[in-house]
């Protein structure tokens, strides 16, 4: 993908259909912001994942060449130090070119949309997802909206208007995914965040965009899997991202592991037998990227299929963490800086033994909510 607004996009000749991650039924390549149609008629809404001829060759494949590029990938693998004989590294995806990991999902999200012929695409967001879609759709020439909550950060809704999106604002989280959900079945506008309650996660084609983010990591430690992939989470767009990624490029390697980060009990409750459509009452002040209170099945199957684990990290430890990072030169919002931490309380806890190879997503730059 070519550093270019965008010219011709056109589909991978392997992209195939879309599969259903819970039953494994075929769809035709397609938008369905509802996931799989026969899993939300049976009430166990699932989402979609592009599905290629096999087998590929080596490397990742994305659904679509051609789209909006803004140099996005290519991210630096930091070195954090031995932590308690852990070999813990930080890939900074705050360098990508509007300072998150997103840059990967909204440039694929925005090639699918270009390919078939929307006019427009809409998100709700938190932040990080509105101001990366709104640049890549400027970049595409393509209209954008993007739906907050009232405490969204002024500065962040300013960025999103200056680089040409339209913004509405609701008091709660939830209202935004049934504004989104009015666009559902239309012509010319795509939500591309997730719409159901409960919640399947975000567009598959977005979420292709992460698997890049996998193949990074094995070529920046020199052709190896760490033992360990530490990544923040709510609905696991990119925990599943990463978990397709690595399954494609593993080869005869095995891991890694992935180990989820949460503000408060969540895909860990269903670990534990919970009923994955409850609703989990927690909050957090300090990490909105990681807010909500539901569970998609994309970020327990991610754990699941790489017998991985979540670790729930409570806002004074995130707070006080983010000031270590900061102090020392490495400027990650809380969101992010959580995944440092639960890396400190799953060692202290012998979840990663000594001498693991650990490498945690810092996911967004902590410049942008100044
Ligand atoms: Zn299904």
């Amino acid at each position: 993908m070519g550093a270019s607004g965008g010219g011709a996009v056109t589909p991978h000749p392997d992209l195939t259909s879309l599969r259903c991650i819970r039953c494994g039924a075929h769809q035709p390549v397609g938008d369905h912001p509802q996931g799989c149609p026969s899993c939300a008629r049976n009430g166990t809404p699932a989402n979609l994942a592009c599905a290629y001829r096999s087998p590929g060759g080596p490397g990742v494949r994305l659904p679509y060449e051609g789209g909006p590029s803004l140099g996005e990938g290519g991210t630096p693998m930091l070195r954090a130090g031995t932590r308690g004989g852990v070999d813990l590294w930080l890939k900074w995806e705050g360098a990508n070119p509007t300072g998150s990991h997103k840059d990967r999902f909204s440039a694929l999200a925005v090639a699918r949309a270009l390919h078939a012929g929307y006019e427009r695409l809409a998100a709700a967001s938190s932040g990080n997802a509105g101001v990366s879609l709104a640049a890549y759709c400027a970049r595409a020439g393509l209209g954008c909206e993007i739906a907050v909550t009232d405490d969204t950060p002024g500065r962040v809704v300013d960025l999103m208007r200056e680089l040409g999106a339209d913004v509405v604002s609701f008091p709660e989280a939830g209202q935004r995914w049934r504004h989104l959900a009015g666009h559902v079945g239309s012509r010319t506008v795509l939500p591309v965040t997730n719409v159901p309650v409960p919640p399947v996660g975000s567009s598959p084609f977005g979420i292709e965009g992460y698997k890049t983010l996998a193949a990074e990591i094995r070529a920046d430690l020199g052709d190896r899997l760490p033992d360990w992939v530490v990544v923040p989470a709510s609905r696991g767009d990119l925990a599943w991202g990463l978990h397709l990624g690595f399954h494609e490029i593993r080869g005869s390697l095995r891991g890694p592991r992935l180990c989820l980060v949460e503000p408060f009990p969540r895909v860990s409750a269903v670990l534990g037998g919970a009923d994955p459509h409850a609703h989990f009452p927690g909050a957090t002040t300090v990490m909105p990227s990681l807010a909500g209170n539901t569970v998609a099945l994309q970020a327990v199957e991610a754990v699941r299929r790489s017998a991985g684990r979540a670790e729930v990290v409570a806002d004074d430890a995130v707070t006080a963490g983010t000031r270590r990072l900061w102090r020392s030169g490495l400027p990650l919002e809380p969101s992010s800086a959580a995944a440092v931490v639960a890396v400190d309380q799953a060692r202290q806890a012998g979840a990663m033994a000594p001498g693991a190879l650990v490498v945690a997503v810092a996911t967004a730059h902590g410049l942008k909510g100044m």
